[in-house]
C-alpha cells in the first residue's frame, strides 16, 4: 500500500545522514533545521539522488539545509492573508477561487513558498468543505477552482471524491485543478491506488479537471512518474507543469532545456515557470536573479518545439500574476501583468531598471 510508503520515508536527520552518507556535522546542522520546519523524503525521490554529487540537485530540493534558519525573507510573499475570504479560501482573482486543503505533503521541499504551514499548522486551511463551496457558488463570476495545499492528492481519497462531487455540481464552475507534487516526489500515490483514479474517472466527464504538478528537473520524470501522469491522461484529464526556477538545480539553459523538452515528450504541457518567491529560509539560497533568469529561460525555450515554447517565465506577487518578457536595453527589464487584483490593470505594460542582483520587484522598484 502506498501508505506503508510514507511512514516508511525519511523523516529525521539520524536517518537522511545514514541513507545519504552525510558527516555528524551535516547531520547536526539538519537536526537544527527539523526542529523549527518539517522534513519527509520518500524512499523513492531519495534514490534519485547521486550520493557522490555534493552539489546534487535532488538532494537539494529535499535535503535540510542550514539556509533555511536565516530571517531574510518573508513567509507571505503573495499577500495570501488579505486575499483570504473564508477560511481556507483564497479569492483573487475574479474567475479563480483557490482551496487549500491540506497542509499534508508526501515531500517538504526545501524551496516550499508555503512553509510557513506545510506540516506545521491547519490553521489556514479549510476545515469546512461546505463553507467553501458556499462561497463558490455564491459568487458566480468564479468560473474555476484551484484545489491545494500542501499537496491536494494526499487527501484521503474519500475527501477528493467530496470536493469533486461538491464542485462538479455547481453551474458556475467550468474547471477543476488539483495542485499536486505527488506525481514528482512519490508516484506510487497514483500508481498504487486504483480507487483514486476510480474517483477521477467517475467525475472527469462531468466538469474540465486539470492536475497541475511542479517537475522542477529532468531526472523527476522517471518511469514510474511518467506512468503516474499517464494514468491521468488516459482519463483525459490534462495534466500542466509549473517550475519554478531554482538556483543549483535548473538554472542552466541545458538542464532547464531538457526539462521542457521531456515534459512536452511525455504529454504534460509546461505552463509556467516561476520566479522562486524571496520566502524566509528559501530566498539567498534558491533565487536566480532576473536578469539572468530571463536569459535562462529565453535559451531554455529557444531548444523548445511549439509546445514546448508556450510557457511562460512569471513571478507570482502581490497584486497580481507577472510576466517577466524581456529585457529592452541594459538592464531596463519588460514586464507585463498576466493577471491583476485590479481589473483595470490586468493587461498593464511597464519597464523597471534593474540592477543585476535583483531577484524580486519590492514594492520600491514597482512603478506607480
Ligand atoms: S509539495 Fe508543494 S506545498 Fe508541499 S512542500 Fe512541496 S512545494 Fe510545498
Amino acid at each position: 500500500m502506498w501508505t506503508d510508503g510514507i511512514k516508511n520515508s525519511f523523516q529525521d536527520a539520524d536517518s537522511i545522514g545514514r541513507a545519504l552518507g552525510l558527516p555528524e556535522d551535516e547531520v547536526e546542522k539538519i537536526r537544527e533545521v527539523v526542529e523549527h520546519f518539517p522534513v519527509r523524503i520518500p524512499e523513492y525521490y531519495l534514490d534519485l539522488i547521486d550520493k557522490d554529487d555534493p552539489d546534487d540537485p535532488i538532494a537539494k530540493m529535499c535535503v535540510p539545509s542550514e539556509y533555511e534558519l536565516s530571517q531574510d525573507g518573508s513567509f507571505d510573499t503573495s499577500g495570501e492573508e488579505s486575499n483570504t475570504k473564508e477560511e481556507g479560501v483564497q479569492h483573487k482573482y475574479k474567475q479563480t477561487a483557490l482551496i487549500l486543503s491540506t497542509n499534508v505533503c508526501a515531500m517538504y521541499c526545501r524551496h516550499c513558498f508555503r512553509r510557513r504551514m506545510v506540516g506545521l499548522t491547519d490553521a489556514e486551511l479549510n476545515k469546512q468543505m461546505s463553507a467553501a463551496v458556499s462561497y463558490v457558488k455564491s459568487h458566480p463570476e468564479i468560473t474555476n477552482v484551484l484545489i491545494t495545499g500542501g499537496d491536494s492528492l494526499m487527501l484521503p481519497n474519500h475527501i477528493i471524491r467530496s470536493y469533486l462531487e461538491e464542485f462538479t455540481k455547481l453551474p458556475n464552475i467550468d474547471l477543476i485543478r488539483f495542485g499536486s507534487r505527488v506525481p514528482v516526489s512519490f508516484p506510487q500515490r497514483i500508481t498504487e491506488d486504483p480507487e483514486l483514479i476510480d474517483i477521477f474517472r467517475e467525475y472527469c466527464d462531468k466538469k474540465a479537471i486539470y492536475l497541475v504538478t511542479q517537475f522542477n528537473h529532468p531526472r523527476e520524470l522517471t518511469e514510474e512518474a511518467v506512468k503516474a501522469v499517464r494514468m491521468f491522461r488516459d482519463l483525459g484529464i490534462q495534466v500542466r507543469n509549473q517550475t519554478v526556477l531554482l538556483k543549483g538545480v535548473n538554472s542552466d539553459p541545458e538542464v532547464l532545456g531538457e526539462l521542457l523538452r521531456s515534459l512536452t515528450r511525455n504529454e504534460i504541457v509546461p505552463y509556467y515557470i516561476f520566479q522562486c518567491r524571496p520566502v524566509r529560509g528559501v530566498k539567498g539560497r534558491f533565487q536566480v536573479p532576473l536578469l539572468e533568469g530571463v536569459k535562462i529561460v529565453d535559451a531554455a525555450k529557444g531548444m523548445q518545439n511549439g509546445i514546448g515554447k508556450g510557457v511562460r517565465y512569471c513571478m507570482s506577487h502581490p497584486l497580481g500574476k507577472i510576466e517577466i518578457i524581456g529585457e529592452l536595453e541594459e538592464g531596463k527589464m519588460l514586464f507585463k501583468f498576466h493577471q491583476n487584483k485590479y481589473p483595470e490593470d490586468r493587461s498593464r505594460i511597464f519597464t523597471v531598471d534593474l540592477d543585476k542582483s535583483s531577484t524580486w520587484l519590492t514594492d520600491e522598484l514597482m512603478p506607480e
